[in-house]
């Protein structure tokens, strides 16, 4: 047995995968592959139907939100949003908080002005910073929910009076939050809710149609609602894995089930860091992810020596991003209590060793 805490794609459940493989033998017992179906059949219309459908029961989600299962991975919608949202004259405030809402405002600067709303890139982005610029006359207000690389999250949403967009790629329905308080929401699906190949978005869809600038129809958030998310071909085979998935969540409690799991699995882990003598937390205390656990030891030799050790008792996937260094822990949800257990005893094992 692997034990896997990939940053993503990630774990997801046993179930999961098993029915997925079914799928593509004979899906549903229709004799023919989930591969091999149209995706305007019956058979994949329900799909997408309960998918979407998951997705508003689970996040409890009002009538102007509107579910969409989209293509191009949450980097497009890193240029998706400004293009449906932002005239070139406009400002969009953005919270610099890592690697990801660096690329989100790169990309929202090629459509109109960006305001940088905090940063903590002084520390590496080790923390999430305290106070936001006021971001009054901004257009929206962009932040990344948690920060994948560095292994940061925030534990407060910002109040704001301008529409709020996130990011929530790495911890979307890992934690219990006012969801409809957000405009829009998206997510690429293969860290926390299925597998690669869809992003999850979730629109307010007030905030639409209030620009001049023609939108092609293939990225107008508008034309991907009115066609019930076909548009085009949809990622057939990801959407069904996001649909089990999902499915998996609710028959485990939903999202207030997997807060308290969450919270149990990163706070068994942190308290070993906090008491070891060998590995040591990146993040300030306030600010760590439950999702994305970062830390490091001393020196590069000891590193690479537990990174052995590590692949040998079969731990995969706990190499940190080469921005950051170090180790990263991902406890998804579909990691297991279990898992941090038995990585921890490791962790406890090399360092007695050592
Ligand atoms: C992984 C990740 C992305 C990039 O997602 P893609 O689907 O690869 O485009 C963006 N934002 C965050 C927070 C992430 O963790």
């Amino acid at each position: 047995m692997m034990y896997n805490f990939n940053a993503g794609p990630s774990a997801l459940p046993k179930e999961v995968t098993d029915e997925a493989a079914k799928a593509i033998i004979n899906f549903n017992g229709s004799g023919l592959s989930i591969l091999e179906i149209g995706h305007r059949t019956p058979l994949f219309e329900e799909v997408m139907n309960e998918a979407r459908s998951l997705v508003k029961e689970l996040m409890d989600l009002d009538a102007h939100h509107e579910v969409l299962f989209l293509h191009g991975g949450a980097t497009t919608q890193f240029m998706q949003i400004p293009m449906n949202l932002l005239e070139e004259d406009e400002t969009v405030a953005i919270a610099d908080t890592g690697v990801w809402s660096g690329k989100a405002i790169d990309e929202a600067s090629c459509f109109g002005k960006v305001a940088i709303a905090c940063s903590s890139k002084d520390k590496n982005y080790n923390y999430i910073p305290d106070t936001i610029e006021p971001v009054v006359g901004a257009k929206y207000f962009h932040l990344t929910t948690n920060n994948t690389i560095f292994g940061t999250q925030w534990k407060n949403i910002p109040q704001v009076n301008v529409p709020l967009v996130a990011d929530m790629s790495s911890d979307i329905f890992s934690r219990q939050m006012d969801f409809n308080s957000f405009d829009l929401i998206y997510a690429g699906v293969q860290k926390n809710a299925g597998a690669a190949g869809a992003t999850l978005a979730v629109i307010n869809k007030n905030i639409l149609g209030k620009i001049k600038r023609r939108i092609p129809p293939i990225m107008d958030y508008a034309k991907h609602i009115e066609a019930k998310s076909m548009l085009n071909t949809p990622p057939v085979f990801a959407i069904l894995v996001s649909m089990l998935t999902l499915r998996w969540l609710k028959t485990n409690g939903g999202v207030a089930a997997m807060e308290k799991l969450n919270n149990e699995k990163s706070r068994m882990l942190y308290d070993y860091l906090d008491s070891s003598a060998l590995f040591k937390g990146t993040v300030r205390k306030d600010d760590r992810s439950n999702m994305n656990v970062c830390f490091v030891t001393e020196d590069n030799l000891m590193e690479k020596r537990f990174l052995e050790f590590a692949k040998q008792n079969n731990i995969y996937g706990i190499k940190g991003h080469r921005l950051s260094g170090g180790f990263r822990v991902s406890l998804y949800n579909a990691t297991p209590l279990s898992s941090v257990q038995y990585l921890i005893e490791q962790m406890k094992n090399f360092e007695n060793s050592i």
